[in-house]
C-alpha cells in the first residue's frame, strides 16, 4: 500500500515535555550556584542570607531527615520564619501528605543507592501546618554540606499549574465531547500521514475502532487514485494556502465508499507544523440531490421526456460524433395538429393528458444509445436518431403518426380533412455531417419539412434533405 509522506521535517519525539528540560537546567543552575556559594562563603551570615534569598524552596536532608530549610520552604510549608527550628531534625514525611509518602520513600531509597543521581521532576503534596495541602514539584540532587554528603531538594509550588492542567483537561474533555457529537468525521494525522486521532463519526465512516486506526497511514482510507490529490492538499496547506475544500472518497474497512468533502487545518507545535486536522463531511446525500437536480434540469416536467436544453446539447454532441465517425444523423420534428382548438374545446387539463399520451408513443423510438426523445416546445416533440438514414427515419415517423391516430382521441375541431381525432404532422431531415453542413441546417430542414406537412393538409410525414 502506498504510504503518504508529507514533505516537512518531523518534530523530534520527546520523552518529556519541553518544560521538564528547561526546569532541569534551571535547577542545575540554582543548586550548583548554591553549592558554590556554600563552598566559598566563609561568613555564615552571608551564606544564610543568600540561602534565604533563593525563591525556590530549598530543603537539605540527610536520608530523609531535614538538615536545613530556606525561607521560601518555610513559606511553602506555612511555618513562621521564627519557627524554623521546629522542622530541623524531623523526617521529610512529616511535612508531606500521606499520599506522597510512598513516592518520597522511593526517591530517598534511590538516592541512597545511586548517590550521583538527579531525581525529578516529581510531584508531591505538602501538608501545611494549618492542615491545607499544596502541590509541589521537586528535584533532588546530591549536595555537600559541612563536609557531609547529603541531598538537596528544590521545591516549587505548582498549585496554579495543577489548576491550569485540570481546567485544560476539562476543556479537552469538553472538546472531545464536542468532536464526538459532531456530524463530521474529524481526523488528525502527523506529517507522515499516520493517523493520530479520530472522533466517533470517524469510526462510523471508516468502520475502524479508534484503537485499530491510530498509527495507520491515512492512505488506507483513501481511494488510491486520490492519494496524489491528498498529498497536494497538504503541500498547499504547508505553503500557507487559505482554507480550501476538496472532494475525496473515503474507503471504509469493508470497502464501502463515502464521497466526502474535506477541509483541513495545519497543526503547529512551537511554531512548527506537526500534522493536519481534517474535517470530513459525508456528501452522499448532497451528491444524490445534486444528481437529481441535474437530471431534473434536463427533463420536461409534464411528459418526463428530455427538455429543449437537453435536446440542444445532445444534438450538438451527436452532430460532432456523426462527423467524427462519418455516419448519418436524422432528426424528426413532430407537432400536434390543431392543438390550440383542442385546448379551447376540451380544456387545458385534457390538453396536458393528450401531450402525455403522445409522449408515451414517441419515447420508445429512442431506444439506441445516442437516441433522444424530447419535448421541444409546447406541443412540439423531437427525436434525435444517430446512424438512422432517411429511409429508417421516415419509417419511424410514419409509425408514430399511425399510432397517434390509433389512439382515437376525439378532436371535433381538427382542421384535418375527414379526421375528428388527434393527429400529428412530422418533418424529417437526415444528413451525413460534412464541412459544408451544420446542425442548425439539419434542424431548419426538418422544420421546413414540418411546415410543408402542415401546408399539405397535416396528419402526414414530410422529408427535406
Ligand atoms: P397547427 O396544426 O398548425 O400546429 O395548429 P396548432 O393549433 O397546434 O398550433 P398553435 O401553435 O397555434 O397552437 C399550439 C397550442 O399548443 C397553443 C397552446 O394552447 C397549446 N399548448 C402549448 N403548450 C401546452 C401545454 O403545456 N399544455 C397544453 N394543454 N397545451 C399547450
Ligand atoms: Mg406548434
Ligand atoms: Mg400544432
Amino acid at each position: 500500500m502506498a504510504v503518504l509522506s508529507w514533505p516537512v521535517n518531523k518534530l523530534q519525539n520527546k520523552c518529556y515535555p519541553w518544560w521538564v528540560y528547561a526546569r532541569r537546567t534551571e535547577i542545575q543552575c540554582i543548586t550548583s550556584e548554591y553549592q558554590y556559594m556554600e563552598n566559598t562563603t566563609k561568613d555564615h551570615e552571608t551564606y544564610q542570607s543568600l540561602f534565604d534569598a533563593v525563591s525556590e524552596g530549598i530543603i537539605l536532608h540527610d536520608s530523609g531527615v531535614i538538615v536545613d530549610v530556606n525561607r521560601s520552604s518555610l513559606t511553602l510549608l506555612g511555618i513562621h520564619q521564627q519557627k524554623k527550628i521546629e522542622v530541623i531534625g524531623i523526617s521529610l514525611l512529616h511535612i508531606l501528605a500521606k499520599e506522597s509518602h510512598k513516592t518520597a520513600i522511593d526517591i530517598i531509597d534511590r538516592s541512597g543507592k545511586e548517590p550521583d543521581l538527579i531525581i525529578g521532576p516529581v510531584d508531591l503534596v505538602v501538608k501545611k501546618t494549618d492542615g491545607s495541602y499544596v502541590d509541589i514539584e521537586i528535584f533532588m540532587k546530591p549536595h555537600i554540606h559541612k563536609e557531609r554528603n547529603i541531598h538537596m531538594v528544590s521545591a516549587r509550588d505548582i498549585t496554579e499549574r495543577k489548576r491550569t492542567e485540570a481546567s485544560l483537561r476539562k476543556s479537552e474533555e469538553k472538546y472531545r465531547e464536542l468532536l464526538d457529537n459532531a456530524n463530521d468525521m474529524v481526523i488528525t494525522i502527523d506529517l507522515k500521514g499516520n493517523i493520530t486521532s479520530v472522533n466517533k463519526m470517524g469510526e462510523k465512516i471508516t468502520g475502524y475502532n479508534v484503537e485499530d486506526i491510530i498509527g495507520k497511514n491515512v492512505s488506507c482510507l483513501l481511494n488510491p487514485s486520490h492519494l496524489k490529490k491528498a498529498r497536494k492538499m497538504i503541500e498547499y496547506k504547508i505553503k500557507g494556502e487559505a482554507k480550501t475544500v476538496y472532494d475525496l472518497e473515503i474507503i471504509s474497512k469493508d470497502g464501502h465508499v463515502t464521497p466526502s468533502e474535506i477541509s483541513s487545518n495545519l497543526m503547529f507545535q512551537s511554531g512548527q507544523p506537526v500534522g493536519v486536522q481534517a474535517f470530513v463531511r459525508d456528501i452522499t446525500e448532497r451528491n444524490k440531490m445534486l444528481d437529481k437536480l441535474r437530471k431534473m434540469s434536463f427533463k420536461d416536467g409534464l411528459t418526463k421526456l428530455a427538455n429543449r436544453r437537453h435536446f440542444d446539447e445532445t444534438l450538438n454532441h451527436e452532430w460532432k460524433r456523426a462527423k467524427r465517425e462519418s455516419h448519418p444523423l436524422s432528426i424528426i420534428l413532430i407537432d400536434i395538429d390543431s392543438f390550440k382548438s383542442y385546448n379551447d374545446t376540451y380544456g387545458h387539463q385534457e390538453g396536458d393528458a393528450c401531450l402525455k399520451n403522445i409522449s408515451r408513443i414517441i419515447k420508445p423510438y429512442a431506444k439506441r444509445p445516442g437516441d433522444l426523445a424530447a419535448r421541444y416546445g409546447g406541443e412540439e416533440f423531437a427525436l434525435i436518431l444517430p446512424c438512422a438514414d432517411s429511409y429508417n427515419a421516415i419509417k419511424i415517423a410514419e409509425k408514430i403518426r399511425k399510432r397517434v391516430q390509433a389512439l382515437k382521441i376525439t378532436h371535433d375541431g381538427s382542421k384535418v380533412n375527414d379526421c375528428k381525432t388527434i393527429s400529428i404532422s412530422a418533418g424529417i431531415s437526415t444528413m451525413a455531417p460534412g464541412t459544408d453542413l451544420s446542425q442548425s441546417l439539419l434542424f431548419n430542414q426538418a422544420d421546413k419539412a414540418l411546415y410543408s406537412a402542415k401546408n399539405q393538409g397535416r396528419n402526414q410525414v414530410r422529408f427535406s434533405a
